[in-house]
């Protein structure tokens, strides 16, 4: 498929919420009692709204994305996975099959904790990170999106803290900002989250008379930051979160997209019982099945299982049951190795393009996933420049997005999952006339 028939809107989950997480950032203050009164003609429901909408917050910025999905520019910012690659006939044949020969029960209502028949091949996609589960211990969710959100609504209250990398998943944020949590963010550096910097925000935590009710990490191929936390790393930060009592919330959707060898050990394989961790469908077969899952510590599991029943009553039937499918009977390890060697590719023209065009910027080194991150030289603002990029016909995610405060002027994330390699030369190398412009000013 050629970037002009991309579809219309490509990156639009993903960059909206950047949008939303980037307006939310820059507007600072919370809705001030002028806007209110602006906001009372324009909404007439607007004093009726819930204290957790007011992080809820359009931007300008989401206007750019709207322009930046146009096919003449080269949109570096969605983390759209290349569903181009996938067997659509394979996946057609089995939708097909399982409507003509199974459809009252792929139509109907099905379990709040998911299909067992997919629940069981979760297990067996989970063994290639060590991970000994059985399917009683997984809950199928809408994505791990809702497995975030879930998770969020069983121990977050107004005012809770939760520890997150800096900086962080932008989906993850808007989640704990919507449940009004303050999110303390920890540095990671090229081997991951820095544990002697958890201890030392744990540490201030505790001495203010607070106390973190999870830390959030992405171990694997991070988004946005493009690292990996180290295997020697792994147990020295489990180490530090049991002395503190800290459940640790491990998000893990790009495990299998590593491009050297085998996936590290997942944390929930080193501690069972102080690690949620969830996995998902959407990077190595598709995110429009909005299939991932949820293992935990078996109280915790059943408290998720009544918040999704809440929340979605069961997930899809049909996808569950499509996707167990393709599973049981495609090589789908095959699949994920031809998604891993397309996306090392692309990574490689990414590196490769930035050595040639940004040597003024540097970059992390992703040895998996989706994302680089870039660091402007000093004085740059990544989310001032973004309307000047787009104009350039160039699109990034300001850093901005990824944190909850109003750090990350000076970086920016790169996707490279979905442009081909020439596309990414192309952006790399606007991108360049953008930067080298903003020094000369
Ligand atoms: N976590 C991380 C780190 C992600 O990058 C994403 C998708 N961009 C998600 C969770 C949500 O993925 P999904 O809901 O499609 O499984």
């Amino acid at each position: 498929m050629s970037q002009s028939q991309r579809p219309a809107n490509p990156s639009a989950a993903e960059a909206a919420a950047a949008a939303g997480a980037v307006a939310a950032a820059a507007a600072g203050a919370p809705l001030g009692a002028g806007r209110a009164a602006v906001g009372t003609r324009l909404d007439p429901w607007l004093s009726s709204y819930a204290e957790r909408t007011r992080s809820m917050t359009a931007s300008e910025i989401r206007a750019l994305f709207a322009v930046a999905n146009r096919p003449e520019v080269v949109s570096l910012a969605g983390g759209m996975p290349y569903l181009p690659a996938l067997p659509l006939d394979v996946i057609a044949g089995i939708a097909q099959r399982l409507i003509a020969e199974r459809g009252a029960v792929a139509l109907q209502y099905g379990s709040g904790q998911g299909e067992e028949v997919l629940r069981e091949q979760i297990v067996q996609v989970m063994r290639e990170q060590q991970i000994h589960a059985s399917p009683e211990d997984v809950v199928v969710t809408t994505g791990s999106q809702q497995a975030l959100d879930l998770v969020a609504r069983v121990f977050l209250d107004p005012g809770d803290v939760v520890v997150a990398e800096a900086p962080s998943y932008v989906g993850a944020l808007n989640v704990f900002r919507s449940y009004q949590a303050d999110v303390v963010h920890v540095p990671l550096d090229a081997d991951g989250l820095q544990p002697q910097a958890l201890e030392e925000a744990l540490v201030a935590l505790e001495a203010a008379g607070r106390r973190a009710k999870f830390l959030y990490t992405v171990p694997n191929h991070h988004n946005p930051a493009g690292v990996t936390l180290s295997a020697a790393r792994r147990p020295q930060v489990l180490e530090v979160a049991r002395r503190h009592g800290l459940l640790v919330l491990e998000d893990d959707p790009y495990a299998l997209l590593g491009f050297d060898g085998d996936p590290l050990p997942a944390m929930r394989s080193l501690d069972a019982d102080g690690v949620i961790h969830l996995g998902s469908f959407s990077k190595t077969l598709a995110p429009g099945f909005r299939l991932g899952w949820a293992v935990a510590p078996h109280a915790v599991r059943e408290k998720l299982v009544m918040a999704a029943e809440a929340s979605v009553l069961c997930p899809t039937s049909f996808g569950q049951l499509a996707v167990a499918e393709y599973l049981s009977t495609y090589d789908w390890k095959g699949q994920v190795k031809t998604f891993r060697e397309l996306y090392r590719e692309r990574r490689d023209a990414t590196l490769q393009a930035l050595a040639t065009h940004l040597p003024m910027t540097t970059w992390t080194q992703p040895k998996g996933g989706f994302y680089v991150w870039v660091t402007l030289p000093e004085g740059l603002d990544a989310t001032a420049m973004l309307p000047r990029a787009v104009t350039a016909r160039v699109a990034y995610v300001p850093g901005t997005a990824f944190y909850a405060d109003d750090q990350g002027r000076q970086h920016l994330r790169l996707s490279y999952c979905f442009p081909t390699a020439e596309r990414i030369q192309e952006g790399v190398r606007r991108l360049a006339g953008v930067v080298q412009a903003e020094l000369e000013t």
